[in-house]
């Protein structure tokens, strides 16, 4: 458990850290180490040069400006959970925080490297499908900006090119954000606009608190003054050789309307769905789940058959679209994010599954 011998370079800044890439060797880069020290000592990795850049300035903040929650790529998952912000507007974030890995991990381990590693079966790209997240990868030539979509290629393999930093991920903040101009309104690209609601949850099955997802889902939504839902997002953990977005789920979802209206306007609500044979919210949830159920191509392993993965991102999506909906509703406790954990109660693997 020896990892091979490298050279270790611990840059005081981004311009010199992005020098060092451009000039040595097989170089890597490392942020808290949570990922990339397992793979040394295992010797899944041996580069020649290590960039360590923890110890560079200016790189570990959490704000929200220009329509946007910007995490800087120094930004560690315990920092995520203490962060006002987050607790109070981006609660599936703080879902996700909370269930990975340990605290000892935790303080170390970056939001930016955990999506940079290009894991699968890491949590926070699940999130970022969900949220429609932005990649701003600082290279050679300047900053270019990634949407999610187009960032993780495969088994560890992402869009960043060796000589590139993950230096900020940007989410479109709910509704805009102070000082932003990106939210709200036609063209914005918020995850909402005045008068609607936004809410998400993720949630994960593991086989013991600390241990990499059996299935994790991610769902934020997006609704109408009338409940009808305007945008979704559905993203899958360790359910593929890369994380996946769920379209089909995500198609299910919008246009439906999934929050019923009381008084006389609810009544006749009512008697038009049934009139137009219209799916009810249950029939809706259901069939979302389902595609994204459908949407996945798991492996069996010592986590469970495939069958059964299948069927556990079915019951996870099925719950996070009701605690998404709950908290864009405001029924999902307070400060929005509902006393969840994020852990799901989800039934155990059959024996020797
Ligand atoms: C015991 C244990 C349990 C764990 N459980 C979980 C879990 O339940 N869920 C989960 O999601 N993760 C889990 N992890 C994995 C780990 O938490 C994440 O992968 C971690 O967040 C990676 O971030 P880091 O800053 O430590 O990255 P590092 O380990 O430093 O780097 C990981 C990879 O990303 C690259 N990289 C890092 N930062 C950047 C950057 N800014 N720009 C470009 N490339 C970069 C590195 O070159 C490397 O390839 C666990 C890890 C341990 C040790």
């Amino acid at each position: 458990m020896i990892p091979p011998p490298f050279d270790y370079h611990a840059p005081g800044s981004l311009e010199e850290a992005l020098a060092l890439l451009g000039r040595l060797d097989d170089p890597k880069v490392m942020s808290g180490g949570q990922s990339l020290l397992p793979m040394l000592k295992l010797r899944l990795a041996s580069p020649a040069n290590i960039v360590d850049i923890s110890r560079i300035p200016g790189l570990d903040s959490i704000t929200e400006s220009g329509g946007f929650l910007r995490i800087g790529a120094l930004v560690t998952e315990t920092a995520l959970e203490e962060s006002a912000v987050v607790a109070e507007r981006y609660p599936i974030l703080l879902d996700t925080a909370k269930v990975i890995a340990d605290p000892l991990v935790r303080n170390r381990a970056t939001i930016c490297g955990n999506v940079a590693h290009g894991d699968p079966a890491n949590d926070h790209p699940a999130t970022m499908i969900a949220l429609m997240a932005e990649m701003v990868a600082t290279g050679p030539d300047g900053e270019r900006t990634i949407a999610v979509d187009d960032f993780f290629h495969g088994l560890f393999m992402t869009a960043l090119t060796p000589g590139e930093i993950l230096t900020e991920i940007r989410i479109p903040a709910p509704g805009g954000a102070p000082g932003g101009a990106a939210g709200g309104g036609a063209g914005g690209n918020g995850l909402r606009s005045p008068g609607e609601q936004s809410g998400g949850a993720y949630l994960k099955l593991e086989r013991k608190v600390g241990d990499y997802a059996v299935a994790g889902a991610a769902v934020q939504l997006t609704l109408d003054r009338k409940g009808t839902v305007t945008r979704a997002g559905v993203g899958l953990t360790n359910l593929g050789f890369a994380p996946i977005r769920a379209s089909g789920a995500e198609e299910v979802l919008t246009g439906a309307r999934l929050v019923e209206r009381g008084g006389f306007r609810g009544a006749i609500d009512k008697v038009r769905d049934a009139i137009t044979k219209a799916p009810d919210d249950d029939e809706v949830i259901a069939a979302a789940a389902q595609a994204a159920a459908d949407a996945t191509d798991p492996v069996a392993d010592r986590r469970g058959s495939v069958e059964y993965k299948r069927n556990m991102a079915r019951v996870l999506t099925e719950r996070a679209i009701r605690r998404a909906l709950a908290r864009a509703t405001g029924h999902g406790g307070s400060g929005s994010h509902g006393g969840a954990t994020g852990h799901s109660g989800a039934p155990n693997p059959p024996a020797g599954g």
